[in-house]
Order: structure tokens, then sequence, then C-alpha cells
């Protein structure tokens, strides 16, 4: 190892270690809001640096500073900023960048909450949004070129596991004056490093595979510094501010990501290998598989395909509802990247509101249910699939 450029896996184990308090080994958790200054000189000097680890916990803290640490190491960024969810780093950047009159481009598929930030949120206070197909990359360059401010991108995104062309997207924003944006929560720094492919920022939902437990709540913005201190600046007035407990939580978490995200990958891939070779199965979305239609980009772009799938089950709302009850490992719960295994069959959140062909209208499949592969054995996973499939059929 060149202990100055290390490999993520050791970077997430020392990366942090010259923050260090004192001699112990685990970090402390540091539920102090405030900190005391030794002289006015101090005080105010702790008062004018933006994001001092110890002034005030809305400013900065120091278990917040470890982490952003770990994580902008792992995204090749220059700074970073922690905030209290996935939602919080999103909103953070766009109200800390965006002014009335502003063009944002976005997807028309995104996760949800940045999907309301660009229909009903931003165009309140003024700001113009266009959301365009992400597998259209023409459509989407010429969006940003139409003067666009900033570009807002999200891949592998949920549900359908379509791509975003990362170096296409950079590339034209950088020609256009904007500042570009990748969500990568899908994707984790392990598997893709968007600011490789000439990206701006990265954020995050460290709730997902940062944390890994699906025991918190935390957010990440990772990029050039002037612009993470721009959005910090809009941070402490939002107060998204990440808690001491789940900033530790979240340091504790990070060692082992690429441990968990390996796993995931690998799960993944089997259970879509499986799902796809299956009859009782209509199609497999995942990045990994040749079938997808941007396996290429897919490939070009990351250096593994995460670990969430989607999968079409034969027949229609029915059988699908009926697989994802009779899964016993994968639990039927939203979100994803933890250490267990979860399913979402997508349209149930619609059922009794609308019937499947108004489903798909909406862009939701019923027949669609969402994998989120966790580290459990993958044998285990695929005989959990097939045994769900099999009372499915039967
Ligand atoms: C979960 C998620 C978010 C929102 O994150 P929270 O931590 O729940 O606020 C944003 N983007 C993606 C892709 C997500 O999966």
């Amino acid at each position: 190892m060149d202990p100055m450029r290390p490999a993520p896996d050791t970077l997430l184990i020392h990366g942090d270690r010259d923050l260090r308090d004192d001699s112990s080994l685990a970090p402390p958790i540091l539920p102090s809001v405030t900190h005391s200054a030794a002289d006015a000189v101090e005080f105010a000097e702790m008062a004018s640096t933006p994001r001092h680890p110890r002034f005030y916990t809305r400013y900065g803290n120091p278990t917040h500073e470890r982490a952003a640490r770990l994580i902008t190491g792992l995204e090749g960024a220059e700074a970073g900023l922690m905030t209290a969810s996935g939602m919080g780093a999103i909103s953070a950047v766009a109200l800390g960048l965006l002014k009335a009159g502003d063009l944002a481009v976005g997807q028309t598929s995104h996760y949800m909450g940045t999907t309301k930030l660009f229909t009903e949120m931003l165009p309140r206070f003024g700001v113009r949004t266009r959301l365009v197909d992400q597998t259209d990359t023409a459509g989407l360059l010429a969006a940003i070129g139409e003067g666009a401010r900033l570009v807002m991108v999200e891949t592998p995104v949920n549900p359908t596991m379509a791509v975003t062309d990362l170096a296409a997207v950079a590339q034209a924003a950088r020609a256009a004056g904007a500042i570009s944006v990748a969500d990568n929560t899908f994707a984790s720094p392990i598997n893709q490093r968007p600011l490789a492919h000439g990206i701006d920022l990265v954020v995050h939902s460290a709730t997902k595979y940062l944390g890994g437990h699906h025991d918190l709540i935390a957010g990440a913005v990772a990029g050039p510094t002037a612009l993470v201190e721009k959005i910090w600046d809009s941070a402490i007035v939002l107060g998204a501010t990440l808690g001491a407990f789940d900033a530790w939580l979240l340091l504790r978490g990070l060692r082992t990501l690429p441990l968990r995200v390996a796993r995931a990958n690998d799960n993944a891939m089997a259970a879509a290998r499986f799902l796809e070779a299956h009859p009782a199965v209509e199609a497999v979305h995942y990045p990994g598989l040749e079938s997808h239609p941007q396996h290429a980009l897919a490939r070009r772009q990351m250096s593994g395909f995460g670990g969430v799938l989607a999968v079409r089950i034969r027949g229609g709302y029915e059988p699908a509802a009926r697989f994802v009850a009779a899964l016993r490992l994968f639990t039927n719960a939203v979100s994803l990247g933890g250490v267990e295994s979860l399913a979402v069959h997508a349209a149930a959140m619609w059922a009794g509101t609308l019937d499947d062909a108004q489903m798909r209208a909406a862009g939701v499949e019923p027949n669609l249910v969402r994998l989120a592969c966790g580290i459990e054995a993958p044998d285990d996973l695929i005989a959990d699939l097939r045994q769900a499939l099999d009372a499915t059929s039967a």
C-alpha cells in the first residue's frame, strides 16, 4: 500500500486517524452542541470558519468532520458536508445554488423527494425546471444547452435501473456553465465515482449503503470546497443537521462499506441471473445483466452494479403481491443498502386507488418488485426467491 494514496478499504479504516481527540481507537460520541473558546480571538475564528467542527453543531461537529473525511476520500472530492438525510443534502444543494429565473434540469425518473423538489417546490420559488428521460442522452444534453444553471442526475435509478451517461452530462454541463450534481446513493462510491467522470458534486442518502444497517438517517454532499461552502451557508439556515449519535453510527458503518457492497453486488448479480432464467419471471432490470439495454454504458462508468434489482412477475399485480408475501429472507419494507435484504411491490402503494392500466400510465408496472440485496449468503437468498416463485405460480 502507498500510505499517501490508500485503497478505499484502507482509507475507510485510517483516513480519519489524524482527527482523533485522544488515544482511543474507537471514536467517542460527542453530543455537546457547543464548544468553549480560549479567548476572543479564538471565538471570532470559530464563528467565521465554514464547517468549523467545534463551534455549534448546526455549523459542524467533530463526528461530522470524520464521516465527511471518509466520504470525500472515497469520492475523490476536496470537501464534504454532512446533513440529517439524503433529502437534506439534495434540498441544500438546490436551495443553496439556485435562484429565481434559473433553469434546473433533472430526470423524469428520480427519487420521489427529488421529483417533488423539481416539480412542486423549486417552481414555487421561480426556478424553471425541465425533466428529461435519462436514457435519452441527446435530449438531456439539449436541455442543458438551453442555459441550465444546475443539472441533477441519478444513476442507476429506481425502479427501472435505467442508467445516465455521467461523462456526457458532465461535459455538456461544463460547456453550458452549469453545475452538475449526481445522486450516487444506489451505486455507492465503491461501484461508481461520478467526480472521476467530470461531475461537480455528489450527493448521498447515507441512510442506505454508507450507513448500511437500516438504523440511521443521514446525507452527504461532496465536491469542490467553494461549492460545498456555498451549500453549507444555506444548509445552516435550512437546519437539516445530522445528530451526533447518527453521525457516530454512520462512521461505524462506513468502516465495512467495501465488504458489504462487494457482497451485495454478488448477491444481486446471482439473483438477477437466477430470476432471468425462471419461467415465472417476465423481465429482470439490472445493469449488470447483458440484457440491460444500457449494459455497455453501465460497464463504462461502474466497477460493480450494486445490490438493487427489479423483477417483473408474470401474471400482473396479484402474482407479484403473492411473491412478496411468500418471501422469507427478503423483508417487505422500503429502503435499501442495509445488511438485511428487502423487497417492495412498487404498485402496492397505489393499490386501491389505481387499476393496472392507471398504474402503467403513472410509470409503475403493476407486476414490478424491487429487490434490495443485503449481505446474507447468496445460496440462501436464491433458495428464498425460488420457494417464493413456486408459491406464486402454485
Ligand atoms: C433514499 C434516497 C434518497 C433520500 O434519502 P433520505 O436519507 O431518506 O432522505 C435520495 N436519493 C435516493 C436515490 C435514495 O434512495
